[in-house]
């Protein structure tokens, strides 16, 4: 059984601040932002990595998550002035939540390092 913190909080085992779900992803306010608007797009099926995500055939769900990406950054305001999306892979990679998820930053001006 399969209890990683993203996989409570789809289960409704565990509180979040959502802005956006559908039958595929769930987006939520990270509890630890980085920067004013700072979102977690979580594909709702478990997938440890975009490895994993890959060989059930889940292409169609990669451009998805795109999308809601682009969605959402129109519907919290921070589409027209610019965000950044980050996905972290793997233990170099700084991924903290085995659950595949990706990280929609913005409602400041980011710095041009993408790494510390
Ligand atoms: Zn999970």
């Amino acid at each position: 059984m399969i209890s990683d913190v993203f996989c409570k909080i789809i289960k409704g085992e565990l509180k979040s601040d959502a802005v956006y779900k559908d039958d595929d992803f769930l987006v939520i306010k990270d509890i630890n932002p980085q920067a004013p608007v700072h979102l977690l797009i979580i594909p709702v099926k478990h997938h440890f990595s975009l490895e994993d995500f890959m060989e059930e055939g889940n292409l169609e769900l990669l451009g998805k998550a795109l999308i809601i990406a682009h969605k959402v950054a129109h519907q919290v305001g921070i589409a027209e002035k610019g965000y950044r999306l980050i996905m972290n892979e793997g233990e170099y990679g700084g991924k903290l939540v085995p659950h595949l998820h990706f990280h929609l930053l913005g409602g400041k001006r980011l710095g041009p390092k993408i790494v510390k």
